[in-house]
């Protein structure tokens, strides 16, 4: 029986494992599973799709951490700004950024390898079902074939989490989005990444970034609501925003390396969020668990930036966990409210991105934007 049973080995769940080792007074047993072989090299069919692009607030939260990155998870070009291009108002800006530009596979690999041998990790293991069983969790793997059992489950699954909507299926879920990355070829070097708005396409946006001689193309796609498509519609959607791409940008995009795909989840009201939970077992008993980055929803609802929630929750569930099991829910739900505050900012400054017409005035004002560099804007 596991103390602490961590699903999920992405940026969230591997910081969390790691931080626990680190843990002498409370001597956990701690378990972390992953369908990924993070302990093998790449597999391509089971590659988290993703920008790979090291926001300031996770840079923040990697010095908080007392965390390097090594130069070799760098690609190139490491880019200072963002084109952001607005086809429904033909407009286009410039915005300095201060981002790093990863390799988002390497990076995971990099903090699953600090997670010392202690850890019981399961990888290549999926997770098939959870369930409540007496006082403890049960997690079956690979459809039943192998039981794990736990104190305290950490749901750090990502998008579309199991654990959470297996365990909280009744509470409100951020809206799901199918993203979907192609990578192409490219000859030359783009000084920037672009942020691409166009509502003909999607209500949250499309975005290019260059990783060495390749160049992503991707969008995030609804999938309820009001704009939401079918698959064919989806694939017709990708291919209009891949000619206006080609044409606008004047680069070829045609014959894709790699296609992927991933949810993304986008909180558009706090409700949304969940990070931890306790169960009133008919014991009389409890049952606890936690949420940590996507699987709560945290995800920034205006660019989809993730990587820094992912890193602070698990650094407030370890700051909670550190004080015992016994209500580490409660205090880790009570240390995210800065994150709530955060993604309702966030979702108050969203019209200003997502609202065309308010998109329209603050581009035209020229606010934050590079216009005094001498860039010939393509739209004017
Ligand atoms: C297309 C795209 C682009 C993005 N670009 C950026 C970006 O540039 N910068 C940024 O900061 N954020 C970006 N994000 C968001 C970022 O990827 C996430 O917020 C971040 O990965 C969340 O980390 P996490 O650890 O919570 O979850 P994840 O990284 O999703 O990790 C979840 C882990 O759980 C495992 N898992 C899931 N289900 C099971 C199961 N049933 N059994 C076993 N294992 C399971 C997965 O294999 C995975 O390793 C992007 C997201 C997408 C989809």
């Amino acid at each position: 029986m596991y103390d602490i049973l961590i699903i999920g080995a992405g940026p969230a769940g591997s910081n969390l494992a790691r931080l626990l080792s680190s843990d002498n007074s409370n001597h956990y047993k701690v378990g972390l599973v992953d369908k990924r072989r993070l302990d093998q090299p790449v597999d391509p069919h089971r590659r988290k799709a993703c920008g790979g692009l090291l926001s300031p607030d996770a840079q923040k939260m990697l010095a908080k951490l007392n965390l390097n990155i090594p130069s070799d998870i760098l690609e190139n070009p490491q880019i200072f700004k963002v084109r952001t291009i607005d086809f429904d108002n033909s407009l286009e800006r410039y915005y300095q950024r201060y981002y790093y530009n990863l390799d988002r596979e390497k990076f995971d690999r990099y903090l699953f390898s600090l997670i010392p041998d202690h850890i019981d990790k399961h990888v290549g293991d999926v997770v098939s079902s959870i369930h409540v069983k007496d006082d403890h969790w049960e997690v079956h793997l690979n459809q039943g074939k192998t039981i794990l059992r736990a104190q305290f489950l950490v749901a750090a699954d990502g998008a579309n989490s199991l654990v959470r909507r297996t365990v909280l299926s009744e509470y409100a879920k951020p809206e799901k989005y199918i993203s979907i990355q192609k990578w192409y070829p490219i000859a030359s070097t783009t000084p920037y990444y672009t942020g691409i708005f166009d509502s003909t396409i999607t209500d949250y946006y499309s975005w290019t970034i260059q990783k060495g001689n390749q160049l992503i193309l991707g969008t995030a796609l609804p999938l309820n609501g009001p704009h939401a498509d079918t698959p064919k519609e989806r694939l017709q959607k990708f291919e209009l925003l891949r000619e206006k791409t080609a044409n606008y940008l004047g680069v070829s995009l045609e014959t894709p390396f790699t296609t992927e795909g991933a949810f993304i989840e986008r909180s558009t009201s706090v409700r949304q969020l969940r990070f931890a939970s306790r169960l009133n077992l008919s014991s009389g008993g409890k049952l606890s668990m936690a949420l940590l980055g996507e699987a709560a929803g945290a995800t920034s609802p205006t660019s989809a930036e993730g990587f820094s929630y992912a890193l602070d929750t698990s650094l407030k569930l370890y700051e909670s966990l550190k004080q015992g099991l016994e209500f580490a829910e409660l205090r880790y739900d009570l240390s995210c409210d800065h994150i709530r505050r955060n993604i309702f900012l966030k979702n108050l400054k969203s019209p200003a991105m997502y609202s065309k017409n308010i998109r329209n005035l603050v581009m035209k004002s020229g606010i934050g934007s590079l216009k005094d560099l001498s860039f010939e804007p393509t739209f004017e």
